[in-house]
């Protein structure tokens, strides 16, 4: 691997600059100082990732499942014994904290090992009756395409079930944060995973999708991003059928009922929505209280979060760092404007902290009327508006509002009142007194406009599958 901070392609079993030398910086979101740089494919490189993933397809793919798995279960090894540097990379280039990215590297290493223990169980052939079975067959060529928030991760989420069903794949790490897909690709490589099987791009996002898309090599596009941009890439995939798996967008709605445990739900809200400065597609951001506990929950809340304390993402007293750009910072600025200039109030933060960094503290607001952009667009920040509601066809209602459908949570403890929220909320996961990240071995995604296709279990293995029907055995 070269050196440290600068950060280049790997392509046909190789790392190597892009064709053409261009490189582009990677800024430390503390200091908003260029900490390293990355290599930028030029169309000659995809070319070439292309060919390589295509000449590895027929080998990888008829190889036996078991030692596909095999190779997974050794990357994930290896990335475990290198957590400790791959954490603090993390964190310099996206302003998590080291606690925070550790805990990312500790799943994608449970992530790899998972799809790599279950590669041949879920490759196997599955009877129905005695004259019929389904034969999983991998679909071909992966373009994946992963983002800057959780980069360890989520590039672990499509890379490791695509490879464990057979797939070679093509991969464009974010830009922002490029170390997480090197060592990711590093920790494949060492484990012994034939050239061409694994290839690592960066570049310019729309013109490496452009290309790869218009490619009849690629047979399945896997994409973790914004909503908008997934719908680029569906167009894109059009043109040659092929399959999408789209993790989009969020904007999880959690309906606290009158008999919720606020000593377990506030701290429960508090740590997953501002875990990685609230840059997470199922943090909660829109929280509807039973009106009888609303002034309670709203203190309660409000001096949670305003003692959140924020610094440098490599200070072991952070509990929350910067935000991972400046657009993150503008975007979330107009939310608050907006919400504000209709009438909001903001309970706690509201302004970009004055210091370097991209520093934006936890900030509650309410009072926000139904037209307000911050109840409509994705915030993807360390922001939450607080509403009271009467009835929980009410809550359920204001829950739905949106056009998001990814996560949603509650807080009761009666039975009744969960099976009409599990029953009423429109969303890919529901988590009933409980706030936690996505786990290995089960489906995740969106409806509505988060998309669709599943990542995580068995159903992440079968996104990079054809089922192929086999009648008449016994004929
Ligand atoms: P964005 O959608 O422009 O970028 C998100 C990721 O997609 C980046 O890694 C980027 O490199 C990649 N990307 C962008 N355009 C692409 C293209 N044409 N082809 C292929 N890849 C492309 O958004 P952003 O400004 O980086 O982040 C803002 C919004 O993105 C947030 O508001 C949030 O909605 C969304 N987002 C969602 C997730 C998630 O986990 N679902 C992660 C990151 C960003």
């Amino acid at each position: 691997m070269p050196n440290a901070t600068s950060y280049q392609l790997f392509i046909n079993g190789r790392w190597r600059a892009g064709g053409d030398g261009i490189i582009l910086p990677v800024i430390n979101p503390a200091t908003e100082k260029v900490c390293g740089s990355v290599a930028a494919a030029m169309v000659s490189d995809l070319d070439e990732a292309l060919a390589s993933a295509e000449r590895s397809r027929r080998a990888w793919s008829s190889r036996p499942a078991k030692e596909r798995g095999e190779f997974l279960v050794a990357a994930g090894r290896i990335l475990a014994t290198k957590v400790g540097d791959a954490a603090k990379d993390l964190s310099r280039e996206q302003g998590k904290t080291i606690a925070e990215a550790t805990g990312e590297y500790a799943r994608a290493v449970e992530t790899l090992e998972w799809n790599g223990t279950h590669a041949e169980e879920l490759s196997a052939s599955i009877p129905m009756g005695p004259n019929r079975m389904i034969v999983p067959e991998p679909l071909g060529v992966v373009a994946a395409f992963t983002p800057w928030n959780y980069p360890a991760v989520l590039i672990a989420r499509k890379l490791a079930p695509a490879l464990a069903a057979g797939c070679p794949v093509i991969l464009k790490g974010a830009e922002e944060t490029p170390s997480a897909a090197v060592h990711c690709v590093e920790a494949l490589r060492q484990a012994g995973i034939p050239d061409g099987v694994i290839n690592l791009v960066f570049g310019v996002p729309v013109q490496i999708s452009r290309h790869l898309l218009s490619s009849p090599i690629v047979k399945v596009v896997t994409f973790t991003g914004s909503t908008e941009v997934g719908k680029q890439l569906a167009k894109l995939a059009a043109n040659n059928l092929q399959r999408c798996i789209l993790e989009l967008g969020g904007h999880s709605p959690v309906v606290v009922c009158e008999d919720a445990d606020l000593a377990k739900a506030i701290p429960a809200i508090s740590e997953y929505k501002f875990e990685c400065a609230g840059q997470s597609c199922n943090a909660p951001s829109r929280i509807l209280v039973a009106r009888p506990i609303y002034e309670e929950f709203l203190s309660r809340m409000t001096e949670v979060a305003r003692k959140i304390k924020i610094g440098p993402p490599n200070d072991p007293a952070t509990e929350m760092g910067p935000m991972a750009n400046e657009r993150r910072i503008e975007a979330i600025q107009r939310l608050v404007n907006d919400a504000v200039d209709r009438g909001a109030t903001i309970e706690t933060g509201g302004t970009r902290l004055n210091q370097p960094g991209f520093y934006w503290p936890p900030t509650v607001l309410t009072g926000v009327p139904k037209d307000a952009k911050v109840l409509h667009d994705e915030p993807f920040g360390p922001i939450l508006t607080v509403a009271p509601f009467d009835t929980i066809e009410e809550a359920i209602e204001e829950a739905n509002a949106t056009d998001y459908g990814l996560a949603a949570y509650l807080f009761t403890g009666t039975d009744d009142t969960k099976r009409a929220l599990i029953g009423g909320l429109s969303a890919g996961a529901l988590s009933v007194n409980y706030l936690k990240g996505v786990s290995a071995d089960a489906p995740y995604g969106g409806v509505k406009q988060s998309g669709y296709g599943y990542e995580g279990g068995e159903q992440g293995v079968r996104s990079f599958q054809s089922l192929k029907l086999v009648n008449g055995l016994g004929s």
